[in-house]
């Protein structure tokens, strides 16, 4: 009786461990066959996480190191840039003899690769202008600083000393009051960087990121609206700097409201294909009131609003 029962339950754990076994090698051919299949079935969950599956789908090309902290914050001191720009002018005068020979000289001092000058790039004639079209295919001129920097209150939450131009800061105080009453807590952590900031911070991320990954979220020097002093990138949130920030408080808030204080939002989800640039829902650039609101309401990316609005080129 005791034997039977013994042979009994060894048959019993045999049995056991060969269906463990079989289990196992199911499990290996499984993943053999099929070997993103933790990715497959980890998408299979993200069903019931529809926030994140969301957040893929607005910006399917963000790479995580494109989320990480961008050097904008080890730049600390913005007046210091100033000082490097101005130095740098009287070399630029030097270089550019006269008109014709401007765009070579300028090629010349920089490689073509790092300061995207280009032959066909339209010069802006106006920094100033409100409306002036800064794309990919515009450069504004190297020395081109707006006159009228204010430096960014501290009440306002600057990560580092930075400036906007008067009107674009007036407006941002608006902005910044009335979110603060809405109970909606901002901070600023990027507005006007000079060409030569530009320059410094794109051959930065193409020494990290590639070119051509940097030239998704990041402009080359001339070609950032940050130059035009208008132009905020807003945080104060855990999510700063990536697609996530679109929806938190602060993400709903500006994209609801900006636009009533003169700014529009440059870099919409799923329009890289028109603006060269992956979402950018912290970033925001001042076209004034009346300006912003026709915005809003034509439907349209900034940069096709402003190729409808009359434009200079030198
Ligand atoms: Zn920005």
């Amino acid at each position: 009786m005791s034997r039977s029962r013994k042979k009994n339950s060894r048959e019993k754990s045999l049995s056991w461990a060969t269906i463990a076994g079989v289990l196992l090698i199911m499990a290996a051919a499984a993943l053999y066959l099929v070997p993103d299949l933790p990715e497959r079935l980890d998408s299979l969950l993200d069903f019931a996480r529809p926030e994140r599956e969301e957040m893929v789908e607005e910006a399917p090309e963000v790479k995580e190191e494109a989320r990480e902290p961008r050097p904008e914050e080890e730049i600390s001191d913005p007046f210091e840039e100033r000082e490097e720009n101005d130095q740098e002018a009287p070399e630029d005068e030097d270089q550019v003899g006269d008109e014709a020979q401007a765009e070579s000289a300028e090629s010349a001092a920089v490689p073509g690769q790092e300061s995207g000058d280009r032959e066909d790039l339209k010069v802006i004639s106006d920094g100033d202008y409100l409306l002036a079209l800064v794309t990919k295919e515009t450069t504004l001129k190297r020395n081109y600083v707006p006159t009228d920097l204010e430096a960014v209150p501290a009440r306002l939450n600057p990560y580092y000393p930075m400036q906007l131009r008067s009107e674009a800061l007036r407006h941002l105080e608006k902005l910044w009051e009335a979110a603060r009453d809405d109970g909606v807590a901002l901070s600023i952590r990027s507005a006007y960087r000079s060409y030569q900031t530009q320059k410094e911070l794109f051959r930065d991320y193409v020494s990290r990121h590639g070119e051509a990954e940097a030239n998704r979220f990041s402009a080359r020097p001339g070609q950032s609206e940050h130059q035009l002093g208008t132009t905020v990138d807003f945080g104060g949130t855990g999510a700063d700097f990536t697609a996530a920030f679109a929806d938190t408080k602060q993400g709903r808030w500006l994209a609801a409201n900006a636009h009533r204080y003169g700014f529009a939002k440059s870099y919409p989800a799923g329009k890289e294909h028109i603006t060269g640039y992956i979402y950018e829902p912290w970033h925001y650039r001042y076209i004034g009131v009346e300006r912003a609101g026709e915005w809003k309401a034509s439907g349209l990316t900034l940069k096709e609003y402003l190729q409808q609005q009359p434009q200079q080129y030198e």
